[in-house]
C-alpha cells in the first residue's frame, strides 16, 4: 500500500514537473501499470487518464465502441411523447403515398399526429404529375405535398440552361407542386457541361430563383454535410462511427471544404432577397447556434428545418430553448427519413424537460439527449404555423 502511495506522489511530481519517465512504474492499480505523461500530452492509445499526469491501460481488453452501450443508472422522471402535441407539418419527407401504403401511412400519421407529409422526391414533369394526380384522386388529398427537384437535377448545367429549368419550375408548380427541392449533390458533386462542379451560386441557375420568388414558392436547400464529415477520421472526431459505416459521407476525401460550400449558399441567399429559401437540417450550424443566428440575422429571407440535427438541439437544452423562442419565426419542423418509431424522440426533446435520454441512433451520437422544453406558442409555430406561413401552397391546395 505504501509502496502505491508513494509512487504515486512521484509520478505526480515528475508529471508536474514535465519530466517523461522512462519505463514508469504505475501508482494505479496492483499490477502498477500507470503511464506517466506530461502535462498536456495526451493518453498513449489503449490507456485513459485516472490521475493527474497518469494514464493507465484496462486490466480486460476493452470493448469497441460498436459494441459498448451502457445502461444508464439514473432514475428520473420521464415523459415518452408518442404523439406531438399539436399537428405537424413534416416539411423535410421523402415519403408519399401509394395504393399499397396509402391506408397504414396515414393510420401511422394519425398516432403521431402528423398532419401534413411533405415529398421533397417530388421528381419533375409527367412523374411529378402522377404523384399529384394520384395523391388527389384519394380522400387524403389534404395530407400529402410535394417538392419538385429541378429539371434534369441540376446535371449538366450550359448556358441556357437556367431559362429552361425556370419554365420547368413554373410547369411542376402548374401541375401541383408546392416548393423547390435542391438536393445536396447540387452545389457539392454535381458537374456542369464543361465537366467542373456546379457552385449553388452559379449565375446560370438565377431564373430558377426569380421565378420561385414570383411564383411564391419557397426553395428548400440542403447544403453540404456536418462539419465533422470534412475533418479528418482519428480519434477525435465525433462522427468517427458514421464515417467508419458510411464510404459516401467521408468529405474529406474530396476537394471541396464546408466553408467554400457554405460561402456559395449564403452569396445565394443574399442575391435573391425576395427568394424564400429554407436551410435544411439547420444548415448544418446547429452544433454551433452562433453561426445559426448570424446566419438568420444576416439573411431575412431564409429559415432553418431541424431535419436529422436532434442530436445537436438535444445536447444543449438551454441554448436551443433560447435559439428557439428568439427565432421562434424561423424554424420549420422536418424529419427527412420516415420511421414512425422515431418520431417521438423530437417530440420529447422539443416538448419536455426530460433528462438525459437515448437517441435512437448511436452513429449520430455517443450522447444522451435533454429536452428543451418549447412553450405551446413556440411549438404551434415550428410544428405547423411557419411551414404554413413559408409554404402557402400547404392552405391554397
Ligand atoms: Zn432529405
Amino acid at each position: 500500500m505504501h509502496r502505491i502511495l508513494l509512487l504515486s506522489i512521484a509520478a505526480g511530481l515528475f508529471a508536474a514537473a514535465g519530466i517523461a519517465q522512462q519505463n514508469p512504474v504505475g501508482p494505479a492499480g496492483r499490477g502498477g501499470r500507470g503511464i506517466a505523461i506530461k502535462g498536456g500530452d495526451e493518453c498513449p492509445p489503449g490507456t485513459t487518464l485516472v490521475r493527474v499526469g497518469t494514464c493507465q491501460a484496462p486490466e480486460f481488453p476493452p470493448p469497441s465502441i460498436v459494441d459498448y452501450r451502457p445502461s444508464s443508472s439514473l432514475v428520473v422522471d420521464e415523459r415518452p411523447v408518442p404523439r406531438a402535441k399539436f399537428p405537424v407539418v413534416d416539411i423535410h419527407s421523402h415519403t408519399g403515398p401509394t395504393p399499397a401504403t396509402i391506408a397504414s401511412l396515414v393510420a401511422q400519421m394519425d398516432a403521431l399526429n402528423i398532419r401534413v407529409l411533405n415529398n421533397l422526391s417530388g421528381g419533375s414533369g409527367e412523374a411529378l404529375a402522377q404523384r399529384v394526380r394520384y395523391i388527389k384522386s384519394t380522400k387524403y388529398a389534404d395530407r400529402f405535398t410535394v417538392f419538385a427537384n429541378g429539371l434534369s437535377q441540376f446535371r449538366g448545367v450550359a448556358p441556357g440552361y437556367g431559362p429552361k429549368a425556370a419554365a420547368q419550375l413554373e410547369a411542376d408548380v402548374k401541375s401541383g407542386a408546392i416548393g423547390l427541392k435542391i438536393f445536396k449533390e447540387t452545389g457539392m458533386d454535381t458537374t456542369k457541361a464543361d465537366g467542373t462542379r456546379l457552385a449553388i451560386n452559379d449565375p446560370e441557375l438565377s431564373p430558377i430563383w426569380e421565378t420561385a420568388a414570383r411564383l411564391n414558392i419557397p426553395v428548400i436547400i440542403h447544403t453540404a454535410e456536418p462539419a465533422e464529415f470534412f475533418k479528418p477520421l482519428d480519434m477525435h472526431n465525433e462522427r468517427w462511427l458514421e464515417l467508419a459505416l458510411f464510404s459516401g459521407r467521408r468529405r474529406y476525401l474530396v476537394p471541396v471544404s464546408f466553408e467554400t460550400l457554405t460561402a456559395e449558399r449564403d452569396d445565394l441567399f443574399r442575391k435573391n432577397p425576395k427568394t424564400r429559401f429554407i436551410s435544411a437540417h439547420f444548415g448544418w450550424h446547429a452544433n454551433d447556434l452562433g453561426r445559426a443566428s448570424r446566419l438568420l440575422d444576416a439573411h431575412p429571407n431564409v429559415t432553418l428545418e431541424l431535419a436529422a440535427i436532434l442530436y445537436d438541439l438535444g445536447r444543449q437544452p438551454r441554448a436551443a430553448h433560447d435559439f428557439f423562442t428568439k427565432y421562434q419565426d424561423r424554424v420549420l419542423f422536418g424529419k427527412d427519413t420516415y420511421a414512425p418509431e422515431e418520431f417521438p424522440y423530437y417530440w420529447r426533446v422539443l416538448e419536455t424537460k426530460d433528462e438525459y435520454f437515448d437517441y435512437y441512433r448511436d452513429y449520430h451520437a455517443f450522447w444522451k439527449l435533454y429536452g428543451i422544453d418549447l412553450p405551446d406558442v413556440v411549438l404551434r409555430k415550428v410544428y405547423y404555423q411557419n411551414a404554413q406561413r413559408i409554404a402557402p401552397g400547404l392552405l391554397n391546395r
